[in-house]
């Protein structure tokens, strides 16, 4: 298994109107001639996860960090008028933290940031701060860095 020192969570920047069906972004990444999804999980509106790759293969969501990282993907970001916003439904919460919940069993030591927190990216996905939110879950070292 590689190293894994950091789980990057995005958003696939869809409007509430707009469906993104986890066989529909498997397409769409295979269309970019990626294998399969390029993020590791993928939640649905509905809460439901699906797995798009396995953990041990190196995913392709975060250019720089994809060789010690664990993609998440959440279907929305956007509002009704197209601007960034935390759309994630009440379900998709519930399994985005039982996911991350059950990552730190497997990997204690990897921070949790939005795609939006790693250095050099300009982008407003996942549109919220897992750094903040997700803080109880980050590894000790860290809570230390940051008090
Ligand atoms: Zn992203």
């Amino acid at each position: 298994m590689r190293r894994i020192d950091l789980i990057v969570i995005h958003c696939t920047a869809s409007r509430p109107d707009q469906s993104i069906s986890f066989e529909k972004l498997d397409k769409m990444h295979q269309a970019r001639g990626w294998k399969c999804c390029g993020y590791h999980y993928y939640i649905t509106r509905d809460g439901q996860l699906h797995i798009g790759r396995p953990e041990e293969m190196v995913g392709a969501h975060a250019r720089h960090y994809n060789a010690h990282s664990i993609g998440i993907c959440y279907e929305g970001g956007l509002d009704e008028k197209g601007h960034a916003a935390d759309t994630r439904t009440p379900a998709q919460r519930h399994a985005m933290i039982a996911l991350l919940r059950s990552l730190k069993e497997d990997y204690p030591d990897a921070e949790i940031l939005g795609h939006c927190e790693l250095e050099g990216v300009h982008k407003a996905c996942p549109c919220f701060l897992p750094s903040i939110e997700y803080q109880h879950l980050q590894p000790t070292t860290w809570q230390e860095d940051h008090k």
